[in-house]
């Protein structure tokens, strides 16, 4: 298994002696080499915590991560940020990209950080881009463009390092439904021609849809799992609805 994730949890604790939030409340699952798992739950679930675990910019309270067989919590403070870009590539629900930089800028400089070879970036960035449809697009400002082409250049920055492993929250919630179908059709081209292994946190279903697998999380917790299977997008797409719903009425009996 690429990723592994055994009882996982995470308490917040707010200033002032507040009462602590259980943010995740031992989370097991794991995901093979050229998966695409969606974890799909309503707002305050848990997913955003969970995928800032995975993207090592915080620590968990308990239990492990292990990536590739690397224990996260075994790394050291100081070498977190090269293991993070090494490994890992982010998409996030607001892109992120740096305003003063140029998208040819914003998507190379993991690149540069990482001090690979000039060529070797510039072959990266044209296919990259090419791919991504936003090669003309390469010398202008975040703000000069869309939100679609934003979050694209977005993913180029995310897979321009090869990333062991894909993380996307919600990389769709600000996008127009045609830019997000775009982009999720881009994903699921890097999943299917080039073994991307993806994990994105959703609450869309129509996002989740893309995905080979999905895991439900309630309440810090798995509650359900499904997988696509030989389904289409558009068979499986009700079948994910309908557990949705039978989630949100077992939760109201329980409440
Ligand atoms: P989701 O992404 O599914 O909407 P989150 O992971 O953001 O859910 O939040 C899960 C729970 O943890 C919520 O109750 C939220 O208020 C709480 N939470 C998230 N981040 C923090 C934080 N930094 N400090 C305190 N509580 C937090
Ligand atoms: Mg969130």
């Amino acid at each position: 298994m690429l990723l592994k994730v055994e009882s996982l949890t995470k308490d917040y604790v707010t200033r002032f002696g507040g009462r602590a939030v259980h943010a995740l409340r031992g989370v097991d699952f794991a995901v093979g080499q050229g998966e695409y798992v969606a974890v799909m739950g309503e707002s305050g679930s848990g997913k955003t915590t969970l995928l800032t675990l995975l993207a090592a910019l915080e620590r968990p309270t308990d239990g492990r991560i292990l990536l590739d067989g690397t224990d996260m919590a075994s790394i050291p403070g100081r070498a977190l940020a090269a293991f993070r870009r090494d490994r890992l590539g982010f998409i996030f629900q607001d892109c992120n990209l740096l305003d003063t930089l140029s998208l040819r800028e914003n998507i190379l400089f993991p690149l540069v950080l990482a001090g690979k070879q000039e060529q070797e970036m510039k072959n990266r960035l044209a296919l990259l881009t090419e791919r991504l449809g936003i090669s003309s697009l390469l010398d202008k400002y975040p703000y000069e463009v869309s939100g679609g082409e934003r979050q694209r250049a977005a993913a180029a920055r995310a897979l321009i390092t090869r990333p062991m492993l894909l993380l996307a929250d919600e990389p769709t919630g600000a996008l127009d439904s045609g830019s997000a179908s775009q982009l999720l059709g881009l994903l699921d081209a890097y999943n299917q021609n080039d073994g991307q292994t993806i994990v994105m946190v959703t609450h869309s279903l129509d996002a989740a849809s893309h995905a080979s697998r999905v895991l439900f999380i309630r309440d810090g917790q798995i509650a359900d799992e499904i997988s696509r299977g030989e389904l289409s997008r558009e068979a499986f797409y009700p079948r994910l609805a309908g557990r949705l719903t039978a989630l949100r009425q077992g939760g109201e009996r329980l409440a």
